[in-house]
């Protein structure tokens, strides 16, 4: 095996979760070109990876639907926590000091399309709407959307209501994603919430308020919408 490889070959998980940097991803992707057990690592994990980040707005309607059909939700396990731990069983043999943890970490500091605002002062021409409970999640959130000249800013302030016997050490993990008018999904940010906990985080999003049809938080590990505020209709 090369020393490129050696560098390269843990940064599959990260790869097909989009969490690689421009400059990493063009990297990597030119050392998958000549690699085939990066490009077979790659194949092994894309299928769940895929469907992270297809999650869709439909979905989600359905889930989201108060009208319609008790929607079918295929219980599995967490898209995210599938492919760190595919991620991690390969990696076991060729690197043992590599951790769970340490995988959820480098996927969850590198979200792509996310424009963290880290600045905490907010503008008073920002909006602030509530979210609505899904399925009986332990949470009450809302979001404030403030136009900006990059898109639009989100503040969320989201407060986990749950049993303390619910959560795991370190709380359950979340997304908040936003949907824009055509359907199409962005994560913006994740975190982990337990009991007693409240999250306030600043995100953005290139989109204009007027084109976001929805801001949603999802369960990390159940792979569903707990939270959800509709802007597509009136
Ligand atoms: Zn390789």
């Amino acid at each position: 095996m090369s020393a490129e490889h050696e560098r390269l070959s843990s940064w599959d998980g990260a790869y097909v979760l989009g969490a690689l940097s421009a400059a990493d991803r063009a990297e990597y992707e030119a050392h998958l070109a000549v690699c085939a057990p990066c490009r077979k690592a790659v194949a092994e994990l894309a299928p769940t990876a895929g469907l992270l980040s297809r999650l869709s707005a439909e979905r989600a309607r359905a889930i989201a639907a108060p009208d319609g059909p008790a929607p079918v939700v295929t219980p599995h396990p967490s898209l995210r926590t599938r492919v760190v731990q595919t991620a991690r069983r390969r990696r076991a043999r060729r690197i043992t000091a590599w951790t769970l943890a340490a995988s959820l970490a480098v996927v969850a500091i590198a979200v792509p399309t996310v424009i963290t605002v880290t600045n905490a002062s907010s503008s008073s021409s920002g909006v602030t709407y509530a979210l609505d409970e899904v399925n009986g999640a332990p949470l009450e959130a809302s979001v404030k959307l403030t136009p900006v000249a990059w898109g639009t800013r989100i503040d969320l302030v989201c407060q986990y209501t749950g049993e303390v016997l619910d959560a795991p050490p370190g709380g359950w993990p979340y997304a908040l994603a936003v949907t824009d008018d055509s359907g199409a999904t962005s994560v913006l940010s994740t975190w982990r919430a337990g009991p007693g906990a409240t999250t306030e985080l600043s995100a953005g999003t290139d989109l204009e308020a007027s084109s976001i049809g929805s801001i949603e938080i999802r369960s990390v590990d159940g792979d569903r919408v707990v939270m959800r505020r509709d802007f597509s209709t009136p």
